[in-house]
């Protein structure tokens, strides 16, 4: 039994690995993280999943028409990426975002059907995308659809729901997106804040920049626990975002790799003293070739209990990896343009 609760399930496919240009993500970053824990032996295969683009449907649960509609449009791509996307990759990053959505959507059904108790997705966190406006690299909010999702299906998940980001971003999208709805609690230490509109269960603490482990640390055990304590979660998911780090390509804060693990068992193990509600784990924003290394410390960490350091040169794990990736490449994402989604049904 005890085995059983701490199990982690991942989501994870190979197309995680597609690249928009101008996006100064490392694409291989899911890979690295996958290829790590495998090859330590970490986890095991089975406990990896496979997702399923999210419907249009399910996006339609958070997303308004006239916003999804405007993907169409070059100027609405080029004012979430920060520069025109190049014709031939709108499909590639369309089908990539509902593939993270779906992800998302996939990892919150295997925690509440105690498949794990944790889950994690290892392409998620597009905490920017609001109802009607993606930014920030986000076009489709994953964690405010696979809420909304569960609120709409009948005898499902019903309780309060915490959205824990310590992406170094604001959660904005995320928070506005349950505006008014008291029983999603959204959670956000970030440098600033993007929107400061009012919400109906919020924390959204900006600390400015230049921010070191001990302000971080501080912040978060001073704010975190009498939020979980109050709101009395039966659900949380939990943005991991790596670009606190010191190293990060985007970031302005100074946090070192010991104080970012030390953030994320802080999380868990407060997570898990509230009760220990199913749990979903996102890796949110990370900019640069190490970003990869955060996530991977932590979920070696979370699923075997021991602090692994994950190697500098990962060419040979990645060697070992690839025929494994192929088993989860296949039902690619291809349906074609954003007018044929609605035809499919999926997550
Ligand atoms: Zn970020």
């Amino acid at each position: 039994m005890r085995r059983f609760l701490q199990r982690v399930a991942f989501v994870y496919h190979a197309s995680y690995a597609r690249t928009v240009s101008g996006v100064p993500i490392d694409p291989s970053r899911a890979d690295e993280i996958l290829a790590f824990l495998l090859d330590r032996k970490l986890i095991r295969r089975r406990d990896v999943y496979r997702p399923i683009p999210a419907s249009y449907q399910n996006l339609l649960r958070v997303h308004t028409p006239a916003y999804l509609e405007s993907l169409q449009d070059p100027a609405t791509l080029a004012a979430i990426f920060g520069a025109p996307v190049p014709p031939d990759e709108v499909q590639g990053i369309l089908d990539l975002q509902r593939l993270s959505v779906g992800g998302t959507i996939q990892a919150t059904r295997l925690v509440l059907g105690r498949t794990a108790r944790i889950a994690v997705n290892l392409k998620g966190g597009l905490h920017h995308a609001s109802p009607e406006r993606g930014m920030g690299f986000c076009m489709f909010n994953d964690i405010a659809v696979a809420i909304r999702r569960l609120r709409a299906a009948p005898r499902s998940f019903a309780g309060p729901v915490l959205v824990i980001d310590l992406d170094l971003h604001d959660g904005n999208g995320t928070r506005i997106a349950f505006a008014d709805d008291p029983s999603v609690h959204t959670f956000s230490i970030h440098n600033r804040t993007w929107d400061d509109r009012p919400a109906a269960a919020a924390t959204s603490l900006a600390l400015g920049e230049g921010v070191s482990d001990e302000m971080y640390l501080a912040a978060l055990r001073d704010a975190l626990p009498p939020v979980l304590r109050a709101h009395k979660p039966g659900l949380v998911f939990y943005i991991a975002g790596c670009d606190p780090a010191a190293d990060d390509h985007l970031g302005d804060w100074h946090i070192t790799a010991t104080a970012m693990l030390e953030r994320d068992r802080f999380v868990v193990e407060t997570v898990r003293a509230a009760g220990a509600p199913p749990l979903v784990i996102v890796p949110g924003g990370g900019y640069g070739p190490s970003a990869w290394r955060y996530s991977a410390r932590f979920l070696g960490w979370l699923a075997s209990g021991r602090v692994v350091e994950p190697p500098g040169d990962m060419e040979l794990a990645l060697g070992r990896f690839r025929p494994i990736a192929q088993q989860f490449a296949e039902r690619a994402v291809a349906f074609g343009g954003m007018g044929r989604i609605r035809s499919t049904s999926g997550a």
